[in-house]
């Protein structure tokens, strides 16, 4: 059986795919592919009002366009002192063209002079998982933790060298991949999407 996966994301890509089972319960191999795999399809504008929104968007309409189970993602960063922001603008928070570099920074400016405790955060991902035949199912994950001073850690992606995890002292990007998996909003998500998988097979 073959699933997209729909992200442009590489580091994403191999996050999900460390999750999701190599194989159905009755024994089928899994493959998945990526948007690259399928000809580099483009997948629509994230410009819902919730993470809900937007990963279904992405889901729904690769799975039509490729004719294939789809599943996608999204997710955002609460920061408590920023009242939940950015949230659903969490991958354009320093403006439309913004990288994780120019994000991070806008981050640590706004949260400039506060103590750890007043730097409280959350990931939230929304996974979805979408047929072809327009069967759409959703799970959610969430990580808790603190926004940290200062870049730490080499791993990882976007926030990760920022995001010191509740009850550790270490942030994502200082965690291998497996480490961060175990624990993740998106490792949360897809388990409990991958549950979901055995049922297309049948
Ligand atoms: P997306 O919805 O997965 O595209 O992510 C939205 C924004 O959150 C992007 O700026 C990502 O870099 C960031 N982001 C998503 N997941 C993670 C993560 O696991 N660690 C750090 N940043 C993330």
């Amino acid at each position: 059986m073959k699933i997209l996966v729909a992200t442009g994301n590489q580091h994403k890509f191999k996050e999900i795919t460390e999750i999701l089972p190599r194989r159905t319960k009755t024994g089928e191999d899994i493959e998945y592919l990526s948007l690259a795999n399928i000809g580099g399809l483009k997948l629509p504008p994230e410009n819902g009002s919730t993470l809900e929104e937007n990963a279904e968007v992405k889901a729904v309409y690769a799975a039509k366009e490729s004719g294939l189970p789809t599943v996608s993602d999204d997710t955002g960063m609460e920061v408590e002192f920023l009242d939940g922001r950015p949230g659903v603008h969490t991958a354009r928070y320093a403006g439309e063209n913004a990288d994780a570099d120019d994000n991070n920074r806008k981050l640590l400016n706004e949260l400039e002079g506060l103590f750890l405790g007043k730097r409280a955060a959350r990931f939230r991902t929304v996974a979805c998982l979408a047929t072809p035949q327009g069967k759409v199912v959703h799970f959610e994950g969430s990580l808790d933790g603190f926004i940290g001073f200062g870049y730490r850690g080499e791993n990882g992606f976007g926030y990760d060298p920022l995001f010191i995890v509740a009850g550790t002292n270490k942030t994502l990007a200082e965690m291998t991949d497996t480490e961060k998996n175990a624990i993740s909003h998106r490792g949360q998500a897809f388990k409990k999407l991958a549950e979901h998988l055995t049922v297309l097979s049948k």
